[in-house]
């Protein structure tokens, strides 16, 4: 039986925010490539759902746009809308739109990335030109995942912070979990070679920042008090959880193990530790089951 205060903590949840790499599934590459459902993974969104609630998916890859990661974990039996798929690239374009209303903003990275900006009509530096000498004047430098990053695109990023632009970055974690090996992670390494070049420090957008919290609690449409966070990553989904006040959870199926949660600082440590999702299920039933559990239609 979980401890009172966790069952009480769990019967105010109005929304999930579930991570997805290590979490619902696990693969050779990001967002599912190539990889299996974890277990329990498409019941306990199930469950969230009949139970009332609202959910969202997060992870924090760029290579690919949330239509293409939605689709992708549909065709693995996980039903998920389009909407309901979060990345940085979502975040990125929806907190600098609001930031820099009237400012072209220079984007690097492919399609997935790119996307979400497009969608939101933010205007953009031209990378082209302006890597063939035209000039441009721009107030944030966003790095997501691009494979093409080289010399050229490094110069104009460059030029572009020394000449004042703030730093952004869609994910700074080294690395993300995967089924034999750990994969490295891309806008991170970028961004923090632009912090050296330039010496503008870098911001990250994506997991665990509260911009993160902030684009997903409006979609939720509920408090973060009120939100579940669950991943495989005490650095990602556990910290931005508790910065919060979300409720912290932790899978350990990926990235963080159950030692790790018990030796971890503990202003990032996650309220629940669930070694599989039917686990989450099992804490969730209990909760909805306790008495004065409010407004959850069974
Ligand atoms: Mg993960």
């Amino acid at each position: 039986m979980a401890d009172a205060a966790l069952i009480e903590r769990l019967k105010n949840v109005r929304g999930v925010m579930f991570d997805i790499d290590g979490c619902l599934v696990i693969s050779d590459g990001p967002a599912g490539q190539d990889g299996r459902v974890l277990d329990g993974a498409i019941e306990a969104l199930r469950y969230v759902r009949d139970s009332g609630r609202v959910l969202c998916v997060f992870t924090n890859g760029t290579a690919q746009s949330p239509g293409d990661i939605a689709a992708h974990l549909r065709s693995m039996g996980i039903e998920v809308g389009d909407e309901e798929v979060f990345t940085p690239s979502v975040v990125a374009a929806t907190v600098l739109k609001r930031k820099y209303p009237d400012d072209q903003i220079m984007v690097f990275g492919g399609p997935g990335m790119l996307e979400d900006f497009h969608k939101r009509d933010v205007n953009l530096v031209d990378l082209d030109k302006a890597m063939a000498g035209e000039k441009f004047d721009t107030k944030a430098v966003m790095v997501g995942w691009d494979t093409d990053f080289g010399r050229s695109k490094l110069q104009i990023a460059a030029e572009a912070l020394l000449a004042g632009a703030e730093l952004y970055c869609a994910s700074d974690a080294p690395f993300f979990a995967s089924n034999n090996r750990l994969n490295v992670g891309v806008s991170g390494f970028i961004a923090a070679g632009l912090e050296y070049v330039s010496g503008q420090p870098r911001e990250v957008l994506g997991k665990p920042s509260h911009y993160s919290m902030q684009v997903i609690s409006e979609y939720l449409g509920h408090a973060s008090s009120e939100i579940l966070v669950i991943g495989d990553d005490i650095m990602l989904e556990s910290k931005m959880a508790r910065e919060s006040g979300a409720v912290a959870g932790l899978v350990t199926t990926g990235t963080s193990s159950a030692e790790d949660a018990a030796s971890c600082a503990p202003e990032i440590k996650p309220e629940l530790v669930v070694s599989n999702m039917f686990e989450l299920i099992d804490l969730l039933t209990q909760a909805d089951a306790s008495p004065h559990a409010k407004g959850i239609t069974p």
